[in-house]
Formats: C-alpha cells, sequence, structure tokens
C-alpha cells in the first residue's frame, strides 16, 4: 500500500523535488493544488525556519488529517551576515522577483573576497504523531561570480554545491544527491521506514 501525503505548497519546483526522492519508497505526494485545497495567505512570521515550516503546515491541517510535510527553506550568505536566510523568497518579492534579487545579490558580493553560502530546509511533518517532526538538511557552497544556467529555481542560477562543484541550475539531473531539500527528505525517509509507514 501506497503512503500519501500532502506537501504544503504551491511551488511546483519544490512539489517536483520532494517527489522526486520519496515516489521511489510508495509514497505518493500531492501538492495543495492536487486536493483542491485554497490556502488563505498564511503570514510567515516565525523566528526560525522551523516555526515557518510548522506554520505552513498547521494553516493545511485544518483541511486534512491526511499526514503533511512542509517546507521553509532559504540562502544564507556569509558576507551578508547570512542574508536574505529565512527572508528569502520575501527578499526576491521586495526586489521584483529572483532575477534582480540574484543581480542585486552579486552587486552586494562584487568586492567580497569571502563567497561562502548555504541553503538550510527545515521539514516539519504533522498528522503523523501527536507531536510534529522536525527534519534539517543544509547545503554548502559558495555565491558564484555570475548567474550561471536557468534551470530550477529561486537562488540556483548562483548557487554553487561544495560537494560537486556544480551550479544547482546546471545539475537538474543530480541536485538531489546533494541539495538541502533532499537531505531533510532523506532524514523524513529514515523516519518513515524505521516507524514501519514505508516499507525498508
Ligand atoms: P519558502 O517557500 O517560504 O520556504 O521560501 C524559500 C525561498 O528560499 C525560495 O523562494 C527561494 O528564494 C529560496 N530557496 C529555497 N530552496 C531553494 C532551492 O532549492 N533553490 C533555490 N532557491 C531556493
Amino acid at each position: 500500500m501506497n503512503f500519501e501525503i500532502i506537501l504544503a505548497t504551491n511551488n511546483q519546483h519544490k512539489l517536483k523535488e520532494v517527489r522526486e526522492i520519496l515516489s521511489p519508497h510508495k509514497i505518493v505526494v500531492y501538492g495543495l493544488k492536487d486536493l483542491n485545497i485554497k490556502l488563505p495567505p498564511v503570514e510567515e512570521n516565525g523566528s526560525t525556519y522551523a516555526e515557518n515550516a510548522l506554520i505552513k503546515a498547521k494553516a493545511v491541517q485544518q483541511f486534512t488529517t491526511m499526514p503533511i510535510i512542509s517546507d521553509d527553506s532559504g540562502l544564507e550568505i556569509a558576507a551578508l551576515n547570512n542574508e536574505p536566510g529565512l527572508h528569502s523568497a520575501r527578499y526576491a518579492e521586495s526586489l521584483g522577483g529572483h532575477d534582480n534579487a540574484i543581480k542585486e545579490i552579486l552587486k552586494r558580493l562584487e568586492d567580497k573576497k569571502d563567497r561562502s553560502a548555504r541553503f538550510v530546509c527545515d521539514i516539519v511533518l504533522l498528522n503523523v504523531e501527536k507531536e510534529p517532526r522536525l527534519f534539517e538538511g543544509i547545503a554548502p557552497g559558495t555565491i558564484a561570480n555570475q548567474k550561471m544556467g536557468e534551470g530550477g529555481f529561486g537562488y540556483d542560477p548562483i548557487f554553487i554545491s561544495k560537494e560537486t562543484g556544480e551550479c544547482f541550475a546546471l545539475m537538474q539531473n543530480n541536485k538531489n544527491a546533494v541539495s538541502h531539500r533532499a537531505k531533510a527528505l532523506n532524514k523524513l525517509l529514515t523516519y518513515l521506514k524505521i516507524n514501519g509507514f514505508v516499507p525498508l
């Protein structure tokens, strides 16, 4: 039997990445649109990724008793005091989109020697146990000198993975081997296997 789960997102890129990792393990991942859930705007006003992931998951909880996963993630750039971090989506929105945000980041880093950065992803699981469960993944890397490729989403075109030396936007077939989201999801997968929700 399949284990069915809802991903609390309308971001089709996130949904694709999550499906690629969980589907081979008899887990069917639905997006909000698939279940016709029209979530009113959720204010992500937590002070951590985990808090924001929980806020999003709880907003979906009023619509369903199915297991829910919610992902909150961001890009932390060392030379910019770990900005945009928790505000990665809002930073892009405030500048008119990710293209502009990328240009702005490259400009702000022009005179900086340290280009180290990391993606962080916190995933919360709800409606499985009484208490929510949290899984975290971190992908270390650096910010490229210029935009590289068009693949992926968000800040993918300027993030170079420390583990592969490649830009996320150019590794759409293997981003899931090293990404922050994949690392968090693999921890979730281990939890689901150990607890007998999905086959080992
Ligand atoms: P969230 O959907 O509120 O968690 O916002 C996450 C934001 O962080 C996205 O809108 C992107 O700006 C950025 N982000 C998170 N994960 C990734 C990724 O895998 N690639 C590129 N950008 C990402």
